[in-house]
């Protein structure tokens, strides 16, 4: 267990609360102005009871801080093999352009002609996802996958709105979908029938056949879908789908595998969304900003967000609010531009050469992980994978380990545990996406950190059982902490 994620132990308690009442971070300078009374300043808006606040000093709060942050797993830290979730390295280079004055101090509202260079990297960037996924237009508004999903499905239910096709209540999705295809779905107010995959966990032409019929608005997949498979027959999909007067929405989270080696709208994807916070290498997690930007083909472009931005003949670029048929605004103003900078970043640094080098290098990276654990853990689906592979705990019935004690183990290692428990299709799921900027002996450190713990399953159950032993919290609640999270301080009396 060398290369666990413990550096010195801090002699510091295990407190959350270090209020100290009249404790203060900050000094201000005697006043230098004329006082105004409170109360005339701010009228009905002055509060009539101090806010109650923890008092803490400046010291108090950097420690607070990067001690928790050096409690968390972190991309920078080591491999985070989140199946799914695409948790790949974020160059600083990204970092460093996302902090450009001129961009980072934008304000929304500034008109369009004084931000003319933000405007023109939205444009090319809208550009490049176009190219990238054969795609006619791009809107870069949603916040994350799962709005540019709503957004998606909106601009479907207005296109079949449009050409007053109202008996489409209807939209079929496979069973090894993510959950945020079903809630997109139905948000929009379609029923959803579920398409079930093949013992191959493909999904197959016929499956698709029996379940079209003209009450079809749209079939919803996942390319690679979310067992790491190609899915193969997706042309024939699209033709049964296309016949039947419906649409295909291309889940496109994971694009990871396929840059610049296919494209969504050659296999008859018409909207897809991509998630700039995987495949694009931006920040990705604790809820911070996203950004899910939906394509479409041509027949959908009147239904896109607004504003979009358009090149005047001048050369100048435009917000265009003028859509007559647009789905309407998703975003108080033009999404997460950060992100839309980070990833603008990413593409130019690399470059079609290089983002086709790293959906190959995902591809492999995924193969080779495979193949080292393929002898030490139960492979529901064998054959060569995309970007991830999923494995699960079916070998180590015998022990009574499941996968969720694999993954509190690959803790004490110092390794974020990958995603388990889905797809639902197969029970006691672990799903492993090393992505492309692991080396080859940091993907040999893991696999031989997963093929210790499967042996460790035989000869000490109970150490895999009581893990991690070596963070300062072991197991959680967990259904407590989502159900009942306490996301901000309290005063210590008021419980
Ligand atoms: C991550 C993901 C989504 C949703 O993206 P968010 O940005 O988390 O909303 C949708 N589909 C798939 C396959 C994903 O992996």
């Amino acid at each position: 267990m060398s290369n666990a994620t413990r550096g010195i132990a801090y002699e510091e308690p295990l407190v959350f609360e270090r209020s100290r009442p009249g404790r203060r971070g900050v000094g201000l300078p005697p006043l230098d102005v004329p006082e105004v009374d409170a109360e005339t300043l701010l009228g009905e808006a002055l509060r009539k009871e101090p806010a109650t606040l923890p008092e803490l000093s400046e010291l108090d709060v950097v420690r607070h801080f990067t001690r928790l942050s050096t409690w968390n797993a972190a991309v920078d830290l080591g491999l985070y093999p989140l199946g799914s979730c695409t948790m790949k390295y974020n160059p600083k280079l990204n970092e460093q352009l996302a902090r450009l004055p001129g961009l980072a101090l934008a304000h929304p509202h500034t008109p369009a002609a004084e931000v003319q260079g933000l405007l023109e990297l939205m444009h090319e960037l809208e550009g490049q996802l176009a190219s990238v996924s054969g795609m006619s237009r791009v809107s870069l508004q949603p916040a994350a996958g799962a709005q540019g999903e709503l957004a998606g499905v909106m601009m479907i239910r207005a296109y079949h709105a449009s050409r007053d096709d109202t008996r489409r209540r209807k939209v079929l999705i496979p069973d090894s979908a993510h959950g945020t295809n079903p809630a997109s779905a139905a948000l929009n107010g379609y029923d959803i029938v579920a398409v079930p995959s093949g013992d191959d966990g493909m999904l197959h032409p016929d499956a698709v056949e029996a379940a079209m019929d003209d009450e079809v608005a749209a079939l919803m997949m996942t390319n690679p879908n979310t067992l790491g498979l190609f899915e193969t027959h997706i042309g024939r999909i699209c033709e049964i789908v296309h016949s039947g007067g419906g649409l295909v929405y291309g889940d496109g989270a994971n694009l990871n595998a396929l840059l610049g080696l296919s494209r969504p709208g050659d296999m008859g994807i018409d909207v897809m969304h991509f998630n700039l916070h995987k495949t694009f290498s931006t920040p990705h997690g604790g809820g911070g900003p996203g950004a899910g930007p939906v394509g479409v083909v041509e027949a959908l472009e009147p239904f896109l967000p607004v504003p979009v931005v358009e090149q005047t003949e001048a050369g100048g670029f435009v917000w265009d609010e003028d859509r007559p048929q647009t789905i309407g605004r998703l975003h108080g103003n033009h999404g997460n531009v950060g992100m839309m900078v980070r990833a603008y970043a990413y593409i130019l640094s690399l470059g079609a050469d290089g983002l086709r080098r790293s959906a190959e290098m995902a591809v492999l990276n995924a193969n080779y992980l495979l193949t080292r654990l393929q002898e030490h853990y139960h492979v529901p689906f064998p054959g060569r994978v995309m970007h991830e592979c999923v494995l699960s705990d079916r070998g180590l019935a015998e022990t009574g380990i499941t996968t969720l004690d694999v993954a509190k183990r690959l803790i004490d290692h110092g390794y974020h545990p990958p995603t388990i428990y889905f797809p639902l299709i197969v029970a006691g799921a672990l799903m492993i996406e090393p992505t492309e900027t692991e080396s080859r002996e940091a993907l040999d450190r893991f696999a031989d950190t997963l093929i210790e713990i499967a042996r460790e399953a035989h000869r000490d159950p109970e150490a895999l059982r009581t893990a991690p032993q070596r963070t300062r919290l072991t197991r959680l609640d967990e259904t407590r902490a989502a159900r009942k999270p306490i996301l901000r301080w309290q005063p210590q009396d008021a419980s």
